[in-house]
């Protein structure tokens, strides 16, 4: 039996109270949009991924008002993430608690 990944109440979460969760994730470079040099991460591969601070959450995030500070440049990845989408409700922090509590009892 799983728990569901899916207790936050999907018209309580909006962008403006949830502290950018989706702005702690891994997050591809795949297309040019424009995003600052200073802002991206390259592997020994070549790959290009958002930089992300040893606070967790990406570089171009202002710490001050939890915006975006390359909104017109964001990567296409962050074009596509949905508020409300099931990526979105998944990473809330009141369904991380279940995904962890249901990895450490199966
Ligand atoms: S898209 Fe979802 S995870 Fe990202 S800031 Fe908005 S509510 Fe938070
Ligand atoms: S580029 Fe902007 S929207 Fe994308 S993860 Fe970084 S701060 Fe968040």
């Amino acid at each position: 039996m799983h728990s569901s990944t899916h207790n936050a109440p999907k018209s309580k979460i909006n962008c403006t109270s949830c502290q950018a969760c989706c702005c702690r994730l891994e997050v591809m470079l795949i297309s040019d949009t424009g995003v600052p040099a200073a802002h991206i991460s390259v592997d020994e591969w070549g790959a290009e991924t958002m930089l992300r601070l040893d606070d967790g959450w990406c570089s171009a995030l202002n710490r001050e008002n939890l915006l975006c500070s390359i909104y017109e440049n964001r990567p296409w990845i962050c074009r596509e993430f949905e508020m409300g989408s099931y990526d979105c409700i998944a990473i809330q922090p009141v369904n991380l608690v279940n995904v962890i509590n249901t990895k450490l009892i199966y």
